[in-house]
């Protein structure tokens, strides 16, 4: 088998295809150009003399190199100002949209002009009135538009490009998803973080902040969204042209339209403190419109502009504000200003949704609402300081939520949604800073994951709780009224808090921002005669290799819990060195329990002592605080995931305990980690016992009409996940017969689930039930989901079919393949897919090059995380010694989602026997 490594399939094949086969222009955009001067070395006697000056001279702008270099970028960050693009683009056809833009700047400085381009052709260039001499490979090398010094001049420049783009389900930056069900397509693109020159000629970097004027042309019926308002739509028999008005300044990765046939519901909501209604429009597709929840979705977005443009004293900044439900959406938002855009698969439920699905989509709105403001108005300098708008988006969600709802018990979500991930990445060999040097802008991609998304915004709740409250909102406001519409970075940010604190946070920011890795926190606990004798919290690096040596400073609350929580006590510590011992606790009466973390506001990962998990494991169902409790369930994991406590002993004790548990997350949560400790952690014949009794506690449980719904559905999961015999299987199809599990309705997604799990168990009339369920959801979801059942089938062939098609079908949509991953890789099935867990790793420079962000590491995750084995294991550390030269961001993704197969590994040698 080949791998897509050595057979290029991606947008640089389609790249020269198109040259040879003479991409055609429409007539609109050749009949601007005819009124251009033509230049030449006979034309302009002085030209060459000045270009070869230019070329000499040390103000000459960077040489080209694929992607954006920071040189090149820092070069025309300095010299280059005010620019405006003026686009216009024709969506028409299939696969090409047909392009002309009127870039103007201004420049310090007679030099060459560089802009990044890698679309599919460059037909003509107009500098200033004059076209470019020669053939387009002169001035186009496919990544670049270099126009020379000749053309250009100090002050302002006028450049008129013309040409032309891909347009495909996968690899381009306008996406087609085709509608399944009434044969319609829509467009929309997605430009972040490095695909804005994949669209049109541009200065691709975020602090040459640009506004932009729209046009499009479409098929007669189509709407169109954009960044800016719609000021007019004229339609011909043939076609119609939507113009949009003037954007504020907007960095390029923030542009974004989207086209088609969309239904759109429009609501008028206050979106400012005292200011009038304004309309605000959810666009959907046709097919699921009537799915929508077109009110509920416009309040939610309405009441988080309004409350986020009080909290930072700056009212929503750009105008006009929409969103769209967007189809096979790669992410679960993004934040184009004034357009936003939702996963349609996470915003329109296909069934009853659980509460994590509603905060869920909540964290995602709030989210995305709260960039309007950082990362859309003022924005990162470069990628390297990407955390700066992840984690303020993600604090700022949880900081609203906890104001909005203040029932909501926020801070546990953002515990339970955040510390674990974070945690799980952070501690491994291969964790970065949060602050991510970057060289070039194609590499910006591998910046995205758990320490920008999840690491960040737990160091800002740290960082609040260090300098207060008050003068927390006080730094950032100043920091966002010092650089509206424009760029900033994380000195600024910690510079304008340290003033409002009246505080240096450099020391600070050394230690969170710079430094990689994190802490470990052991806690020390001595009792004698019913009293403290000795409390200490050791601090030490997770990865020393990586972090250095060194203590990190955490502010922290320190609990001593007494009497069922009545009358605990809560001390404030201050860590800093690599021993605290806490002096006030000496000489107080022996606690049930210690938690160093009370409250969540470090970032550490906590392992409790000897005593404290012996109590912990008699009594943690008592514990009525939900945020502290889910903490200690956490804290208990963590130990299981140090190959401390064995994987059947805390799985024994969440199957007690999960009955009586009353908080939907937190027994969700337990439901997925007995799973993970009896398929992952636990060798098969010594889960064996402990399966049985689960299956009985999650199918006892989904029936339990006590229980909150989303409680029974995530037990409801779990059950379907871990069927295995044939007694289990008959149970699945009888649930597809009735359509009815457990006193539960089935809706199409879990009925899909219980199709996948049969295939992967290789069920008697699994073919059978995967044609029927075709037939009965034959939506795009449910093809998609068809995709994902068939992955699953434990066969070579199946395999061998899956992953050719994964890199050679170019019609197949990115989000299937994503989908499927986890069905293809079967921890239970380890045996045929570890074959391609080498290719895998072949394919990650192709990967990295032609998926969107979120992509690679899905694919690492979901390729080692369906391995279990030492062997599996050897095959990767093997694949890293023989790619010595391979680039280091690929090497620490790696080492990232090989660190949960690294500890499998470990538990699973610690623990051979079950202990419950
Ligand atoms: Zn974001």
């Amino acid at each position: 088998m080949q791998t897509p490594s050595t057979t290029p399939t991606g947008p640089r094949r389609v790249l020269w295809s198109a040259l040879a086969l003479g991409v055609q222009l429409s007539a609109p955009f050749l009949g601007q150009l005819g009124g251009a001067r033509v230049i030449g070395a006979q034309a302009a006697p002085g030209a060459p003399a000045r270009a070869r000056a230019s070329q000499s001279s040390s103000i000459e702008a960077p040489r080209s190199t694929p992607g954006v270099s920071r040189e090149l970028a820092e070069y025309r960050a300095k010299h280059v100002r005010d620019v405006r693009y003026e686009l216009q683009l024709d969506v028409t056809r299939p696969d090409t949209a047909m392009g002309r833009v009127t870039v103007k700047l201004m420049q310090d400085r007679t030099t060459d002009i560089v802009l990044d381009f890698r679309g599919q052709a460059v037909r003509t260039v107009v500098a200033n009135g004059v076209a470019l001499q020669g053939a387009p490979h002169d001035w186009w090398d496919g990544a670049h538009v270099r126009i020379p010094a000749v053309y250009t001049r100090a002050g302002g420049n006028r450049l008129e490009i013309v040409f032309a783009s891909p347009i495909a389900a996968a690899g381009a930056s306008i996406i087609r998803a085709r509608d399944v069900t009434d044969g319609a397509d829509y467009l929309y693109t997605l430009l972040v973080p490095s695909d804005a020159n994949l669209l049109f000629p541009c200065f691709d970097q975020p602090d040459l902040k640009a506004r932009v004027s729209l046009s499009l042309i479409t098929p007669p019926s189509w709407r169109a969204l954009g960044n800016g308002s719609l000021v007019r739509s004229d339609s011909t028999a043939s076609h119609r042209t939507h113009t949009f008005g003037e954007t504020a300044p907007l960095s390029t990765y923030l542009i974004a339209f989207a086209a088609g046939p969309w239904s759109i519901v429009t609501r008028n909501a206050v979106i400012a403190p005292r200011a009038a209604p304004t309309p605000l429009s959810v666009w959907s597709r046709r097919s699921r419109a009537s799915e929508v929840e077109a009110d509920t979705l416009i309040a939610m977005n309405a009441r988080a502009l309004h409350w986020l443009g009080d909290w930072f004293g700056v009212p929503y900044p750009f105008g006009k504000f929409d969103f769209l439900l967007a189809p096979v959406f790669p992410f679960g938002g993004m934040e184009h200003p004034g357009a936003v855009f939702y996963n349609e698969e996470s915003f329109i439920y296909r069934e009853r949704p659980t509460m994590s699905q509603l905060l869920g989509r909540q964290a995602t709105t709030f989210h995305e609402v709260a960039h309007q403001w950082f990362g859309d108005y003022v924005t990162m300098r470069w990628f390297d300081d990407l955390w700066l708008k992840e984690g303020f988006a993600t604090f700022m969600a949880a900081r609203m939520q906890a104001s909005l709802d203040p029932t909501s018990n926020a801070w546990k979500t953002f515990y339970l949604r955040n510390k674990p991930v974070a945690y799980a990445t952070d501690a491994t060999a291969g964790t970065t800073p949060v602050w991510q040097s970057l060289g070039n802008l194609d590499q910006a991609k591998s910046n995205y994951g758990p320490i920008v998304y999840n690491k960040a915004p737990s160091i800002l709740r740290q960082l609040e709780y260090l300098v207060g409250e008050r003068a927390f909102q006080r730094g950032v406001q100043a920091f966002l009224q010092k650089h509206a519409y424009a760029n900033a970075t994380w000195r600024d940010l910690l510079g304008a808090i340290g003033t409002a604190a009246g505080r240096d946070l450099t020391p600070w920011g050394t230690q969170w921002i710079l430094r990689p890795g994190m802490p470990v926190v052991e806690q020390q606990l001595t009792v004698r005669a019913g009293r403290i004798s000795h409390l200490a919290l050791v601090q030490r690096p997770a990865q020393p290799s990586v972090s250095g040596r060194g203590a990190w400073p955490i502010k922290m609350q320190l609990l001593l819990y007494y009497d069922g929580g009545r009358t605990s006590t809560r001390l404030p510590v201050l860590l800093n060195r690599d021993t605290t011992i806490i002096r006030e606790a000496i000489g107080r009466p022996a606690p049930s329990f210690v938690f160093a973390n009370a409250g969540d506001y470090g970032y550490a990962l906590v392992l409790p002592d000897s005593l404290s998990v012996g109590w912990l494991e008699q009594h943690i169902g008592s514990v009525r605080d939900d945020l502290e409790r889910a903490m200690l369930w956490g804290a208990l994991w963590d130990l299981v995931r140090e190959a401390r406590l064995a994987p059947a002993r805390y799985a024994a004790l969440a199957l007690r305990e999960l009955p009586n548990e009353r908080d939907e997350q937190i027994a969700s949560a337990l439901a997925g980690r007995v799973s993970t400790a009896l398929t992952r952690y636990s060798e098969p014949a010594a889960a064996h016992a402990l399966r049985a009794r689960a299956e009985s506690v999650f199918l006892r449980g989904a029936a339990d009409s006590t229980l909150p719904y989303g409680q029974r559905k995530s037990q409801l999961d779990v059950a379907i996940s871990l069927a295995r015999d044939s007694t289990s299987m008959a149970r699945l199809t009888g649930w597809l017969d009735a359509n009815v599990a457990a006193g539960l309705p089935l809706r199409p997604p879990t009925r899909w689930a219980i199709v996948t799990r049969l295939m992967a168990r290789n069920a008697m009339d699994a073919d059978a039930r995967l044609r029927a369920e075709s037939l009965r959801d034959s939506t795009s979801e449910g093809r998609r989901l068809a995709f994902v059942a068939e992955a699953a089938r434990p066969m070579e062939e199946t395999k061998r079919r899956y992953f050719t098609r994964w890199f050679a079908d170019q019609s197949l949509n990115e989000e299937w393949v994503t989908s499927s991953l986890r069905a293809f890789h079967d921890p239970e099935r380890a045996e045929l897919s570890r074959p391609y867990l080498v290719p895998a790793l072949d394919t990650l420079s192709w990967i990295q090059q032609n998926r969107r962000i979120f992509f690679l590491g899905s694919w690492l995750n979901a390729t080692i995380g369906g391995q279990q084995s030492a062997e599996s294991l050897a095959d990767i550390d093997q694949w890293l010694r023989a790619h010595p030269s391979l680039a280091t961001d690929l090497r620490q993704k790696i080492l990232q989602s090989r660190d949960e197969l690294e500890r499998t590994v470990a538990i699973r040698r610690t623990f051979h026997v079950v202990t419950p």
